[in-house]
């Protein structure tokens, strides 16, 4: 966003006025303008009178200046003043000009001037700056506009964003063309008697362009925009954020029709929950936002926005009609929604025309916008780093992974025995998943470790996004997830700490079956856990009596367990396959799924030779995705 022009710092101004004056009257002054000043001794003094050198003298309480004869009136020759009954005698004889100069009594407007006024002037002016100074760095802009609400306006492309910035997110833009709409063509709405919707949320996961798409809007609109951040409103003393609020709105009233943006809308309207010791200041701040929203009269043309990945978080009163009533879903992109922004980022740097932005996109299924923002980045840095003319695909291929995984440690020292079992881990996941007809096969394996902590991963693929997923696939993911560590147990007889991610992930997946999904005959429909923060992770918490609690643990193992049996007995079945792979992998290091696929496909139709096993299921074309559960810890 284009800040406010920065404020040129005021104070550096006065200081070096100040400094300035300084210099004048204690250096240039005194050496270029001021009369020179010879100290002598008394007996000098004397002998110049007696010489009759001198034109001048001047007699104060302590001191005598004297002027010498036809000599410059810019030398002065002081002299310390000695009780000398004789002085004024000798003076006369010299027919030396002299007086007593007694010091002069100031002028008492002067002085009074001088000793009151101006310091305190002085310290006036020192004070505004310092508050000056200070309120700025608070984000409170003047220090007499205290409650005054720093709305950043944009008009028209000011943002620099516009909805050619933002790929995909096609509802998303046209619900909010719809808004602007109304307040270009208000007439068209009120002939048919709808009232103008008041606010509209932006929700979802963090990354996926809700900040940017109200940029863009703010681009489009080609009305007043402000834009402000719900943390802005919360301020140091009480009732600030309040003021600020009916600022922001009487500014919104007079600009009409314009658009009111409040990023991160959770910092103010989090639910007022009526516990002791809450945050009254945000209420008060809330209550206003409450009623100001409800003060607008929907002609009046202000359309306020928010945006927050907590909704659930937000008070209710917020979201009754009349309010924040449009909710506005900003998703994680699917695979077109990816190309389509991989190809907006990569416009901006320097592609190598063979890119193929579609297999890009394939593997980085959960990505965010955000996320592959950071892949094209990565991709164009490593391009710089191995001198490319222009950015190639693997330079993308392997930005995808320093993503996911983090870059890769050349440095880690693994022993030949420990990168045996590594190896056999990820080809357990791997074979596991290939040996199951609805779990999708590998699109990568290494057994590279990574800055992240895994010493090697799979790169699972989803044959095509589903909305949907079926209980057998759900049971069949926790199979491949088991596949690493039943690997290990088969081969070395012995069991590693590297499986403390997938035990995590299996546990996570059999448990939302219980709990959620309603995957077990035992617990049938009901809902014993309810998920907070949908769009950051979600935490799970239980809603069901201790009983209960007991026999969903002992069905979540139950399911693990068989899973983890299935898993093992795939592997035992398979076993001269398991260690073909394994060999191959730990000698390559880094196996892409095509040769997974070849290797297998060539060890079965070896073993067709001899028909014992059943042939296996095809496979589908590869779709790889980003949840590539890093093996290893
Ligand atoms: P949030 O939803 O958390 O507010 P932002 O709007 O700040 O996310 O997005 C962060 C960055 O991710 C943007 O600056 C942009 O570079 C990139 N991005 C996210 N979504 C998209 C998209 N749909 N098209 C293009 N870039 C996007
Ligand atoms: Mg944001
Ligand atoms: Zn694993």
């Amino acid at each position: 966003m284009t800040e406010n022009k920065p404020k040129r710092p005021l104070l550096y101004y006065y200081v070096m006025a100040i400094l300035i004056i300084l210099c004048i009257n204690t250096v240039i002054v005194p050496t270029f303008f001021s009369p020179k000043v010879h100290e002598i001794s008394y007996t000098t003094f004397l002998d110049m009178l007696n010489d009759n050198k001198l034109s001048k003298v001047e007699i104060t309480d302590k001191r005598m200046a004297a002027l010498v004869k036809d000599g410059d009136e810019q030398e002065i020759y002081v002299t310390g003043r000695i009780d000398d009954p004789d002085l004024v005698n000798r003076l006369m004889q010299a027919k030396v000009e002299f007086a007593q100069v007694v010091p002069k009594e100031p002028n008492p407007i002067v002085s009074f001037f001088t000793n009151w006024v101006l310091p305190i002037a002085i310290f006036f002016i020192l004070g505004q700056l310092f508050m000056r100074y200070m309120g700025g760095r608070m984000g409170g802009g003047n220090f007499m506009s205290f409650g005054k609400s720093n709305a950043k306006i944009y008009v028209e492309a000011q943002t620099g964003k516009s909805f050619a910035d933002v790929a995909g997110q096609d509802e998303a833009k046209e619900a909010l063309m719809e808004l602007v709409d109304f307040l270009h063509n208000p007439e068209r709405y009120k002939a048919m008697g709808a009232n103008m919707p008041k606010g509209a949320l932006l929700v979802g996961p963090p990354g996926t362009g809700k900040t940017l798409l109200a940029k863009a809007i703010a681009g489009e609109a080609k009305v007043p925009f402000f834009s402000i951040s719900g943390s802005e409103f919360v301020e140091m003393f009480v009732g600030m954020g309040a003021a600020r609020v009916r600022d922001l709105f009487k500014q919104a009233a007079e600009k009409a029709p314009c658009i009111v943006f409040i990023d991160e809308i959770d910092a103010i309207g989090k639910k007022r929950d009526g516990q002791l010791g809450g945050n009254d200041e945000r209420e008060q701040t809330l209550n206003q936002l409450l009623s100001e929203m409800d003060g607008f009269d929907g002609g009046k043309g202000v359309v306020i926005l928010a945006a927050t990945n907590r909704p659930e978080a937000l008070d209710k009163a917020l979201l009754r009609p009349g309010r924040f009533d449009r909710r506005i879903p900003v998703e994680l992109p699917d695979m077109r929604g990816r190309e389509a922004i991989l190809q907006v980022h990569g416009k901006d740097v320097k592609m190598d025309p063979s890119v193929d932005y579609n297999a890009l996109a394939r593997a980085t299924a959960g990505a965010s916008g955000a996320e592959l923002a950071n892949i094209i980045n990565e991709g164009a840095l490593r391009a710089v780093k191995l001198g490319h003319p222009a950015v190639q695909q693997a330079d993308l291929e392997e930005s995808i992974e320093v993503v996911i995984a983090g870059y890769q440690r050349k440095g880690a020292v693994i022993s030949p025995e420990e990168k045996k079992v590594i190896a056999y881990h990820e080809i357990g996941h791997a074979l596991v998943a290939a040996l199951q007809k609805n779990s999708a096969p590998v699109h990568k394996i290494t057994i590279i470790p990574r800055t992240n902590g895994a010493l090697g991963y799979t790169m699972q693929i989803a044959e095509n996004e589903s909305v949907l997923m079926k209980k057998e696939e759900l049971f069949n993911k926790i199979c491949t997830i088991c596949g690493g560590r039943s690997a290990e147990e088969l081969v070395f007889a012995s069991i590693t700490s590297g499986a403390a991610n997938d035990i995590e992930q299996a546990t996570k997946i059999a448990r939302s079956m219980v709990t959620r999904l309603g995957m077990t005959e035992e617990f049938d429909m009901m809902a014993t856990e309810v998920i907070s923060n949908v769009y950051l992770g979600g935490d799970a918490s239980l809603q069901c009596s201790d009983g209960t609690a007991q026999a969903i643990d002992a069905k979540v193992l139950s399911i693990i367990k068989s899973a983890h049996e299935k898993a093992r007995q795939l592997l035992a079945d398979n076993r001269d396959k398991l260690d073909k792979l394994a060999a191959y992998l730990l000698e390559k290091e880094t196996i892409t799924g095509e040769e997974f696929m070849r290797l297998l496909h060539a060890a079965q139709a070896e073993e067709e030779k001899a028909p014992s096993l059943p042939p296996l299921a095809q496979q589908g074309s590869p779709a790889p995705s980003l949840n590539a559960e890093a093996a290893q810890q």
